[in-house]
């Protein structure tokens, strides 16, 4: 039996105005080539400035996961060389990072909750692009100098679960700061996945592959069986010492595979040493103020969904995991949603639809003012559930955001008021007296059939809680 062993870093994309060392913005351009600067082109002789509203997000992030955020860090220069950095190396923080020893909450599938370590979060200068096409290729700055935050996990994972959880939340937490889009697809959020196995038991780690650079959920899932079932069999075959070495995979998307790319380097192959161009970087109390401003994080919001809403925690779990999603369920509620039809109508009903046309939350046709307000229709009886159903589905089809309007065009105004209703269940019970009688004397099942008759004289605009009332009334 083996244990499987899983260590993460992400490099997530800051969304700070300009890039870090210069005053280029770091928004998208319509030509290669245009947001650049001496700085970030390496032209001799300019000189990199840090970028304070960089360092007050990173210090954001270490403040949210409970870590050291040190006073004084410094940025270390890696030397390497390849045709999208052209200062032939990237300044990063190898030796003292901003942030230091903090610490995640990852929820698994069974309910529990489990600590994950995060070493440490450093900033970074991302590189810019090379663009492959046929028989030449071209380099892209626009991305050169970009800031990175890259966080750095413990070896503390023991399953893919594991790794994909931990993912999710530090996705969320960016999020949630607001220190980055996190859009994997668009590569603002990618990850090293760091594996290797050991025999269940034993305390000294196995040899770590490292697979680059991936940037999708699923295919860390994948890498990892793929990686943890490879390591396995070589152990299991004799041949671990020989096929499972300290080195830089790919994962192949195509194949399902990872792939050797390098041998890993050491951290004396990149001559690391501190940048001479660059001071420390001390914080003041004006930034360690600015970088506390931190908003309800998914763990609070969990804990007051459940302890006042009086939602359940799994469904508290699925609505935090978003901070789109989680806005627009506390938006539902302020409008007059009752927090558990918000869950449902929220996650199921609007989800749903929204899901089948391939729209996310945040371009919802149908915004939470609106649909809390529809939802408080349901709760005071102007609506059923069945109508409301009706109600948004006519605005996933129409313009009109006008509920009152859509609920007279369709005629799904409920009818509640007493005089209607028992004007139309004593006309049905006189009609069906031989049935009265029957029931009178035992028959209970009969009164299921006077609730249709009602519902069907209404066209069913009769609200059902009110003819149950009404007609066990009439009877006893
Ligand atoms: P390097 O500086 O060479 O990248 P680090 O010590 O910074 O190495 O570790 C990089 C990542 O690898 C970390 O996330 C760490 O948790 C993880 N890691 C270290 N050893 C192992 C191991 N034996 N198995 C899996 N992950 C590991
Ligand atoms: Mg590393
Ligand atoms: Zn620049």
């Amino acid at each position: 039996m083996f244990e499987t062993v899983i260590g993460l870093e992400v490099h997530v994309q800051l969304n700070t105005k300009t890039k870090l060392f210069c005053s280029c913005p770091t928004s998208f351009a319509e030509h290669q080539n245009i947001n650049t600067c001496p700085t970030c082109l390496a032209l001799p002789g300019a000189l990199p400035v840090v970028n304070k509203e960089a360092a007050i997000k990173a210090m954001r992030f270490g403040y949210a996961v409970n870590a050291t955020v040190n006073h004084s860090s410094y940025f270390d220069r890696k030397s390497y060389f390849y045709p999208d950095s052209p200062m032939a190396y990237q300044i990063t923080q190898l030796h003292k990072a901003i942030v230091q020893n903090g610490e995640l909450l990852i929820d698994l599938l069974d309910g529990s909750q489990k600590r994950v370590s995060i070493t440490q979060a450093h900033l970074e200068a991302d590189a810019g692009k090379n663009m492959h096409e046929g028989s030449h290729s071209k380099v892209d700055l626009n991305r050169a100098g970009t800031p990175l935050l890259e966080i750095v996990s413990g070896p503390d994972m023991r399953s893919a679960e594991e790794a994909v959880a931990y993912l999710k939340k530090l996705h969320a937490i960016v999020r949630y700061l607001d220190i980055s889009d996190a859009n994997m697809q668009e590569g603002s959020f990618r990850c090293d996945v760091n594996v290797s196995i050991r025999p269940k038991g034993q305390e000294a780690f196995g040899t770590r592959v490292e697979v680059k650079n991936i940037n999708s959920f699923r295919f860390v899932s994948q890498a990892i069986a793929y990686e943890v079932e490879r390591q396995r069999e070589a152990y299991e075959d004799g041949r671990y010492t020989e096929e499972v070495c300290q080195e830089t995979r790919l994962w192949s998307v195509a194949d399902g595979v990872t792939r050797s790319m390098r041998g890993k380097e050491e951290a004396a192959d990149y001559r690391y040493f501190p940048d001479p161009d660059l001071r420390v970087l001390t914080v003041s109390d004006a930034m360690v103020e600015e970088a506390k401003h931190i908003p309800e994080m998914p763990d609070e919001k969990v804990k007051r969904y459940v302890e006042v809403l009086g939602i359940k925690r799994d469904d508290a779990l699925v609505i935090t995991s978003d901070k789109e999603l989680a806005f627009y369920f506390e938006a539902m509620i302020e409008h007059g949603a009752e927090p558990k039809m918000a869950v449902t109508w929220l996650t199921t009903e609007l989800l749903g639809r929204l899901n089948k046309m391939g729209c996310s939350i945040e371009n919802s046709l149908v915004d939470a003012k609106t649909l809390g307000t529809l939802v408080s229709k349901i709760s005071d009886d102007t609506l059923s559930g069945k109508g409301a159903k009706e109600v948004l589905d006519y605005m996933m089809e129409n313009e009109s955001r006008d509920i009152d309007q859509i609920i007279e065009r369709l005629g799904l105004k409920q009818v509640s008021d007493d005089g209607m209703l028992l004007a139309i269940i004593d006309e049905i019970l006189a009609a069906n007296q031989d049935k009265v009688a029957e029931y009178k004397s035992g028959k209970d099942k009969l009164f299921g059939f006077f609730v249709g008759q009602t519902m069907k004289a209404s066209k069913g605009s009769a609200n059902p809680n009110k003819v149950n009332d009404l007609i066990k009334e009439r009877l006893s």
